[in-house]
């Protein structure tokens, strides 16, 4: 085959417990990420020009397009491990609608659908799993990125344990519009002053009993993000925390490193209501839901 669309999901975090840095300098995390529908879209193309040559163009200027792309990386890691990299190139057209480096891993979501639309171009219907280690060489939320759904990530994410998907709720997006590296809030939260350790281990186990029952109250009330106290623009990510409750939000947490907000509403009534007062104060406000899958190929 020689072109493929593939659709690149976003996540939040619904727990995130960040614990303190391993010797080979990532942390171990315990997660539980849920996938939404706001997406980019990669168009890739076969092209029989040098062998292994990647292109990249993106939407969005302020992307790489070099081999720091994520979906470079994957598609050269793809290549490699399968073997495919000598049969010519690949050209890949990024539609980008995640804002970057906001805490929503569009850049691993990117890599994900490439990996989905390298293994159907070369029609090679590799499983579930084998995707998910060429990924987890590409980014650590790349594994995650690739199943999508709600998920219980652990290791430094390459862990990736399927969970009950949730019922497709509503999620309002308030974003300060700029971009954060996760690298320089790790390293904040590893410059924080150690105290004892707070106790998560009972947030997290009643956060996942809510997802088996589907107890909207015990999911809502066992929210956690440890990156909070280490991100930039506090202050405002606050304040959009306080609106959207204001407004009718049933809870507001930073996803990731920030600087993103994600609002839970019980239907778009609400919805439109939480977007409109949080579009007065953030630069990016977006209005999504849950997805109940990650990284796929659209034949539309
Ligand atoms: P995470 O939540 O996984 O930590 P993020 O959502 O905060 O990540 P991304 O949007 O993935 O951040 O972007 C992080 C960095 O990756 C940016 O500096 C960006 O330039 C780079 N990058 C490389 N490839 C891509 C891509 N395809 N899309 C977006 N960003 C990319």
């Amino acid at each position: 085959m020689l072109g493929a669309k593939a659709i690149a999901r976003a996540k939040i975090n619904l727990f995130l417990e960040v614990g303190p840095r391993r010797d080979d300098g990532y942390h171990e995390i315990r997660s539980v990420m849920q996938a939404l529908e706001l997406s980019d879209e990669l168009y890739f193309r076969r092209t029989d020009g040098a062998a292994g040559h990647v292109v990249v163009r993106c939407s969005d200027p302020g992307i790489p397009t070099g081999s720091d792309n994520l979906v470079c990386r994957a598609v050269e890691a793809f290549e490699e491990s399968t073997g495919t990299g000598g049969e010519g190139g690949v050209e890949v057209l990024i539609n980008k609608r995640i804002p970057v480096g906001a805490g929503l891993a569009g850049g691993s979501a990117d890599a994900a659908a490439a990996l989905v639309a390298m293994d159907r171009m070369y029609e090679l219907e590799m499983s579930a799993e084998a995707l998910a280690d060429i990924g987890a060489s590409v980014g650590s939320d790349v594994p995650f990125c690739l199943l999508g759904g709600t998920a219980l990530v652990s290791g430094r994410g390459e862990r990736v344990e399927r969970l009950e998907p949730l019922p497709p709720m509503q999620v309002v997006l308030a974003s300060t519009g700029e971009e954060v590296s996760t690298r320089e809030v790790y390293e904040r939260f590893d410059a924080l002053p150690t105290g004892p350790a707070p106790d998560t281990e009972g947030a997290l186990q009643s956060l996942l009993a809510g997802i088996r029952n589907h107890d909207f109250e015990a999911i809502y009330s066992n929210l956690h993000n440890s990156l909070e106290s280490a991100t930039i623009a506090t202050d405002r990510l606050g304040e959009y925390k306080e609106i959207a409750r204001a407004a009718g939000a049933t809870a507001a947490l930073m996803t990731g490193s920030g600087p993103t907000v994600f609002a839970l509403v019980s239907g778009m009534e609400q919805a439109a209501e939480v977007a409109w007062e949080l579009e007065k104060a953030a630069p990016i406000t977006i209005v999504t839901s849950f997805a109940d899958r990650g990284a796929q190929i659209s034949d539309v």
